[in-house]
């Protein structure tokens, strides 16, 4: 259906007065009025368009009603719908309908309409424009809210145009979003060089401590790849959550990274291959020695060793280009790190340091699973958590300006959102648009803007 709208503006110019940035800047702070009006006006022909389908059934076909005029059969406690098609117009609803949008408040009176069939009175416009009877906002509306949300400046979007919004209506925004039901399809890990998982705290109400804990992959060329964030919820459910999404795939030895914490010490450990964070090896050891009764200037030589022989740095250059010499030495290098560390855990056998020892051995076992996978397959798993670490400072920011005191599921899903926002771009996109249902069924365009005045 081919409609147009007439937009008349008046303007006042003081000749010889007005300048370029005046004009502009009050052009501006019409922009979301004029877009209003505009969407009012819309509706309100869409709105009779329906109605004149519904009751004209002599002029048009019925199956041109298709799609309209669905509603619940009169006084039916089952909430059965009726067939029927057929409407009396019945004027207007009393009060309008308020419904935030993107371009501020929207204040619409909506056509009541009766059926013939059954008697019971609704406004077809409603469920045309896919709106329930309870939403009060449109859902570019809610985006806007959730993206100015994760870049934390929503204070600006909200006193920029009017919009009524608290912050406990965000909470309930993030709530009720089904972002926790998106993206659990099956993950493929032909591209992805590593997994990596980690928690941080953050405060919750009245001095309360709350978990967050993500897991991500990292793909071949170095992108993040989110795979999971939860709040207060145990590595155990983590695992079985990550591990039916890499299963399905069918998995191949994903070097797994983690900083030590103990929780983490199996996770999936049958679909991924685990190496505890390099960084964090000396400190462990030394924590291992301290069990053992070492005090630090006993256990220094010993953690400056293992960092010395942790640090095998791996050639950058794609692994074709890399000439065999190179792959040689790495391998060598690799080899006398691996004897040197079993024989300093023979050592510590022997002196009777059974924590060391056992912390060594399998940090070993670990340890190396970057540097075999590379000289086996050629690709490179980060060795350090340091990229986790950034994302939770992302997140963490973000949490504290605004999610405080909310709740958990609040909290798994605005860091939800904010990981996927970030680092699967493309996919947070392609969410949105299925979301609002862009799909072609609605489009306009500007034919003239012509001054009225122009015949001097
Ligand atoms: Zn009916």
């Amino acid at each position: 259906m081919k409609r147009e709208i007439c937009i008349t503006f008046k303007y006042n110019l003081a000749t010889g007065n007005a300048n370029l940035n005046e004009i502009v800047y009050q052009l501006k702070e019409l922009q979301n009025d004029l877009m209003l009006r505009i969407l009012e006006q819309i509706l309100k022909d869409y709105d009779d368009l329906i109605a004149q389908r519904l009751s004209r059934t002599d002029i048009y076909p019925s199956r041109q009603r298709k799609g309209l005029g669905r509603h619940f059969r009169k006084d039916d406690k089952e909430r059965r719908y009726c067939r029927g098609r057929k409407v009396r117009k019945r004027g207007y609803r009393k009060s309008p309908r308020q419904i935030s949008t993107v371009f501020g408040k929207l204040s619409l009176f909506i056509r009541e309409v009766e059926c013939c069939n059954c008697g019971a009175r609704y406004a077809p416009l409603l469920s045309a424009l896919k709106i329930g009877p309870y939403d009060r906002k449109e859902a570019n509306f809610e985006h806007e809210v959730i993206e100015s949300v994760i870049d934390t400046n929503y204070r600006r979007l909200i006193e920029g145009r009017s919009i009524d919004i608290s912050l406990g209506g965000i909470h309930n925004i993030v709530v009720g979003s089904d972002i926790d039901n998106m993206f659990q399809e099956p993950v493929s890990s032909d591209n992805m060089s590593a997994i990596m998982a980690d928690g941080t705290g953050f405060k919750k109400k009245k001095g309360g401590k709350g978990e967050l804990r993500a897991v991500i992959g990292i793909t071949r060329s170095g992108s993040v790849e989110p795979l999971g964030s939860y709040s207060n919820k145990s590595w155990d459910e983590i695992e079985k959550n990550i591990k039916e999404r890499i299963k399905k795939a069918g998995a191949f030895n994903i070097p797994f990274i983690y900083d030590g914490e103990p929780g983490l010490d199996d996770f999936l450990s049958d679909v991924a291959e685990s190496q505890r964070c390099t960084w964090h090896a000396p400190r462990g050891l030394y924590h291992s020695l301290w069990q053992d009764g070492l005090k630090k200037k006993e256990s220094q030589p010993e953690t400056d060793k293992i960092k010395g022989l942790i640090g095998i740095e791996l050639p950058e250059e794609d692994f074709e280009l890399i000439k065999d010499e190179d792959k040689e030495q790495v391998k060598s290098k690799y080899e006398s790190c691996k004897a040197e560390i079993e024989e300093m855990v023979k050592i510590f056998y022997e002196k009777g340091y059974h924590h060391g020892a056992f912390y060594l051995e399998n940090l070993s076992r670990r340890l190396f699973t970057n540097i075999e996978l590379w000289l086996k397959t050629g690709v490179i798993a980060p060795k350090t958590t340091s990229l986790l670490e950034r994302m939770f400072r992302e997140i963490g920011r973000r949490l504290k300006k605004i999610a405080w005191g909310w709740s958990d599921s609040a909290v798994t899903n605005i860091s939800k959102m904010i990981m996927i926002k970030q680092y699967s771009k493309e996919k947070w996109k392609q969410y949105w648009k299925k979301k609002l249902g862009i799909e072609g069924y609605f489009n306009i365009h500007i034919i003239t803007v012509e001054s009225r005045c122009r015949n001097f």
